[in-house]
């Protein structure tokens, strides 16, 4: 038993309209009792849309990101409370196209992070190498660093899910090695271990994303730190994000916290 929830997130990014409600039926149809966690993280505008069409649902909802602040003469940025408002339970913070395209830094995520965990949110944090990063060879040390400055003090199991994203693997079809997945999840383990004490670090969910496919799945979710996914591509179809679902529920052990 791992005592851990196993959490299969999608990650619908700029992607759907109200036509794509559909997919939503379509996976609560498929998954009546999900042993694992159904988590979409929508486009905003589909969030209010989903939680009326999904409710009372197996598929948990959340958003791509949010702002520091709690209001204010921020145009075009969405807050926390109006995640929550909207329906989410969940955000993804940190996404690496958010560090790239919007210039986003470790600290800001993690002012993000606070903030969000604050109105109730369950934070979803990215971290990941780039290549150059991998082939220069320090990896933990980019890693670790992300870690330091983007995961608020606040964070406990109930609040805080890690994604290890590597950037090389996002949407590519690359996926580094088991044995890479590996050495970078327990990293992980340690890192929170280190920071929150063992108990806490033990309880925390740790997922990873980067071209996570049906056929790739089982594979991954046999690493032992591995508590799920954070799906791009593949969860914008119910008939590709159920065959990973089911991968990662057969991975369910007695004694881990279910639905
Ligand atoms: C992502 O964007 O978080 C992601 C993992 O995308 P993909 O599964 O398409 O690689």
């Amino acid at each position: 038993m791992t005592g851990r929830r196993k959490l299969a997130v999608g990650n619908w990014k700029m992607h759907g309209t109200r036509d794509s409600l559909g997919e939503i039926d379509a996976l609560m149809q498929a998954h009546p009792a999900p042993r694992a966690r159904i988590v979409l993280c929508l486009p905003a505008t589909l969030l209010h849309a989903a939680s009326i069409h999904a409710a009372p649902s197996s598929v948990w909802l959340g958003g791509q990101d949010c702002h520091a602040g709690i209001k204010g003469a921020h145009t075009g940025d969405i807050s926390a409370g109006m995640l929550r408002d909207a329906g989410a339970g969940y955000v993804i913070l940190g996404h690496s196209e958010r560090r790239e395209n919007h210039g986003e830094t470790s600290e800001e995520v993690r002012a993000k992070a606070r903030t969000a965990q604050a109105e109730g949110l369950v934070t979803i944090i990215c971290v990941g190498e780039s290549l150059a990063q991998r082939e220069a060879a320090n990896t933990l040390d980019i890693i670790g660093a992300q870690m330091d400055l983007s995961v608020p003090d606040t964070s406990t199991p109930e609040n805080l899910i890690v994604a290890y994203e590597p950037i090389w693997a996002i949407g590519t079809g690359r996926i580094p090695s088991f044995e890479q997945i590996v050495e970078v999840h327990d990293f992980l383990r340690k890192d929170l271990a280190e920071r929150f004490g063992d108990k806490v670090a033990s309880g925390i969910s740790l997922l990873y994303g980067g071209s996570v496919k049906p056929d790739n799945a089982a594979t991954i979710f046999a690493a032992e730190n591995v508590d799920g996914a954070l799906v791009g591509g593949a969860s914008l179809r119910e008939a590709d994000f159920t065959p990973i679902i089911h991968a990662l529920e057969s991975t369910v052990l007695p004694g881990d916290i279910t639905g």
